[in-house]
Parts: structure tokens; C-alpha cells; sequence
């Protein structure tokens, strides 16, 4: 598998300073050594990079992705160049290259749309639903909520186009009911939930997640949820990425799966606004300098960059299994957890995931609750077959006890 996206931080800084931020407040201060922006000879460099990569590998289509900090601190000619410099330089009789952007919304106007526009660029906004959710760590650098500023944006940016798609970070002090109505108000079309970046040596507990005595109180959280948008006829729901994620990789569909779910390979790189080549930015979350290495897209090519350590194990990061996920039934659908999520300075990424217990429940009560949809006809012939937690633990102990594979971090699961 190639590298076939580039996540590109073209402005190292940020209008807000969200409490949870691997940017900045994580434990990661490599920020303060890079440029604000990203600059014309970075760009030069990297697009002769990817002009390389993709006519090496003969890629039909490669995503070009606009991050931060906060990519539209960057100008507007900023944008105008680079895409005008990457449509000429690469051929798009053989590369299709598309351009996505991950912006927080407070800075979006009907300028910037226009230009989102013209240049083809589609644009997914971070937003943490209800103003109570939202504002809990969505802050500004003066610790003011920005809710009603990015629904401002976003509702500029409902005006131009007909998907809305918003990002999300799980927040357990809300009621996830309220926040999928909240969304669904604002005619938000689509929205991923991401699990807070936490690991073994800085545990979720600081965002109200308490795993102790086996409580699972992310599952806890997310079957309501479930349940509750399983049940909406509403014709244009949103759509909630984990959930259909999940039944997609439940029933094998192919090429379902993404980062932190499923089996698949992962193939996007980091370019630095300085031009560092570097594996996946939520693995700042391990530390301060964590995903520093020595490659630059001044002097390395992406494949050069893609076959380092780091980025290897990010690349194979859903094969790369500790042993309790390796006996784990479910793995082929969880895959053992977004890989940040695995971290402890004493095993590195040889654990199962700080969330394993509460992919555990959710997964099983999906499997469940569609297997249960099905026609007997249907799970005779496929052979599945509804399961409880207790039944995975107890395949995970027999598997482990016949391989002698010794579970890592038994307390996880
Ligand atoms: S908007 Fe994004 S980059 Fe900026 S502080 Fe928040 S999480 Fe970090
Ligand atoms: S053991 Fe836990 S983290 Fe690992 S694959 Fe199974 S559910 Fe996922």
C-alpha cells in the first residue's frame, strides 16, 4: 500500500486553544519551533514530491489536505497558488488530485466559500455539537466558547453547499441525544465522533472518562445513541460515521474501514509546515518531539518516508496487534483501536486499545441488534451468530491459552 494523502499543516498556529489539542496542549511544544505558514519553497518541494510519488505508482487519485493549527489563517492567494502550481505540475490525465480542508469554521465567510468554490475544495468543520459541549474545550485563546461563532460559519457554508459534514470529539458530560439533534438543526449531513487521544500513561479520565471497575461509560454513551438514530425516519438524518463504519465491516463490505477502525492498511503522511515528513499528528499526544524523525520533502522522497519506523507502524497499524487483540474475535472490525489509544511509555503500542472494554460492548450490541434485524435463512447461511461480551473475553482467554500468548496489560479487558 501507498501513501496515497497528504495531510498538510499549511499554518502551525491556531485561532483557538482547545483544552484537548495534540497541537498544543498535549505535552507536544514542537509547534513553537515551526514557521506560522507554510512557504512557497515548502510548497514547491512537497508538490515535486507528490508529482514524483504518484507517477512512480501510477496513482489514479491523491488527496491533497488542508490542516493546522487552523488552515485559513492562511491567505486566500495562498490557496489560489498551491492549486494552481499543483494543476499544472501534475498531469491530470493520469493523477486525479483532490483537495479537502479540516477547518474549525470561526474564520469562514462567503469570500472563503466562494473560493472553496472555485477551487474545488471540500471542507469539513470541527464542531462539538451543543453550545454546553462545544465550549466545554472548544475554546479561544482567552477561554471564551467559540460555539455561535462557528455555527456562524457554518451557516455561511450551508448556503454553498448541501453537505455539511462536522467532526466531533466524544464528549461524555453531554447528552449525545442532545447533540445529535443539535447537528441535525443546523442541517449538519454527516459527523465523525473521535474517541479523545488518550493512553495508558494519560488515561481519559481528565475528560470525565472513568474506566474503573470495568465501567465502559463510552459504550454507555454511544448505544443511546445508536439506538436512537437506528430508530429516526427522518429522510435526511445524519449520517454518524462509527456506526456505519462498524455495520459496513460487520457484513465485509469492501474497502469499509479507516484509522481507527477495521483491518485495512492506512496511507496518509503528515507534511510539516517547516517540510518534515512525519507519521500521524495525534501521535504528539505521546509526547513531547514524539514524531520527529529525519525526513524532510527537501532531501526525501514519500517513499523514502513511508518505509521509516514510525510511520511503518502507523501505516500498519491495524496488523500490528498486541496479543489480546490478535486472539480477539473482533479485531477484523476493531482493530485493536486508533493507535494512539494503545500507548504506554513501558509497552509502546504492544496494548490493546485504553477504549478496547468499550469497543467490546459497542460492537457486540451492533452485531446484535442487526443480526437481529436478519432472516434466520440469512444467519444460517453466513454463520453468524449473536455474542456477548462474556463469550468474547472467554474466546480471547482460549485463544491466548492456546497459542501461550501472553495478554499485555490483562487489566484493559
Ligand atoms: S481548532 Fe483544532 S488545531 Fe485549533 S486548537 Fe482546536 S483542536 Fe487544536
Ligand atoms: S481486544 Fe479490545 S482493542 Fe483489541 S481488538 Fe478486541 S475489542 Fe478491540
Amino acid at each position: 500500500m501507498e501513501c496515497t494523502s497528504l495531510v498538510l499543516k499549511v499554518a502551525s498556529r491556531c485561532n483557538l486553544n482547545c483544552t484537548y489539542c495534540y497541537m498544543y496542549n498535549m505535552g507536544d511544544l514542537t509547534y513553537k519551533s515551526q514557521p506560522k505558514f507554510m512557504s512557497d519553497a515548502v510548497v514547491d518541494a512537497l508538490l515535486h514530491r507528490v508529482k514524483e510519488h504518484v507517477e512512480t505508482h501510477k496513482l489514479r487519485v491523491f488527496f491533497l489536505i488542508f490542516h493546522g493549527g487552523e488552515p485559513l489563517m492562511a491567505p486566500k492567494k495562498f490557496y489560489r497558488n498551491f492549486i494552481a502550481k499543483a494543476r499544472k505540475l501534475i498531469d491530470p490525465e493520469q493523477t486525479d488530485l483532490r483537495f479537502m480542508m479540516q477547518t474549525n469554521g470561526v474564520l469562514i465567510t462567503e469570500e472563503w466559500c466562494k473560493l472553496f468554490e472555485e477551487l474545488r475544495i471540500s471542507v469539513g468543520i470541527s464542531m462539538d455539537g451543543t453550545p454546553k459541549a462545544h465550549n466545554m474545550y472548544r475554546i479561544d485563546h482567552k477561554g471564551r466558547g467559540s460555539h455561535d461563532n462557528v455555527v456562524r460559519g457554518l451557516q455561511i457554508f450551508r448556503r454553498h453547499f448541501k453537505r455539511v459534514g462536522v467532526i466531533t470529539v466524544f464528549n461524555i458530560k453531554e447528552n449525545p441525544i442532545e447533540i445529535y439533534e443539535h447537528f441535525k438543526s443546523l442541517g449538519v449531513t454527516n459527523y465523525s465522533i473521535l474517541l479523545p487521544d488518550m493512553h495508558y500513561d494519560n488515561p481519559p479520565g481528565l475528560f470525565g472518562i472513568d474506566h474503573t471497575n470495568g465501567r465502559t461509560p463510552v459504550a454507555d454513551w454511544l448505544i443511546p445513541l445508536f439506538d436512537h438514530w437506528m430508530a429516526d425516519t427522518c429522510q435526511d438524518k445524519p449520517k454518524v460515521q462509527i456506526f456505519e463504519t462498524l455495520i459496513e465491516l460487520m457484513f465485509g463490505k469492501e474497502g469499509s474501514g479507516n484509522e481507527v477502525l477495521g483491518g485495512g492498511q492506512n496511507d496518509t503522511l503528515i507534511i510539516e509546515t517547516n517540510g518534515d515528513i512525519e507519521t500521524v499528528d495525534t501521535l504528539k499526544a505521546c509526547g513531547h518531539g514524539f514524531t520527529k524523525g529525519n525526513m524532510s520533502v527537501f532531501s526525501n522522497s514519500i517513499d523514502e518516508a513511508q518505509n521509516t519506523p514510525l510511520i511503518r507502524l502507523y501505516f500498519d497499524s491495524h496488523k500490528n496487534l498486541c496479543a489480546q487483540c490478535r486472539a480477539c474475535p473482533l479485531n477484523e472490525v476493531c482493530g485493536g483501536g486508533y493507535l494512539v489509544t494503545r500507548y504506554s511509555a513501558e509497552n509502546g503500542f504492544d496494548n490493546p486499545s485504553i477504549y478496547c472494554r468499550d469497543l467490546m460492548k459497542l460492537i457486540v450490541y451492533i452485531q446484535n441488534r442487526i443480526l437481529r434485524l436478519m432472516p434466520e435463512s440469512y444467519l444460517q447461511q453466513t454463520g453468524m451468530e449473536l455474542l456477548s461480551v462474556a463469550e468474547v473475553l472467554e474466546i480471547i482467554e482460549q485463544n491466548l491459552a492456546a497459542s501461550s500468548m501472553q495478554p499485555v496489560l490483562e487489566t484493559a479487558c
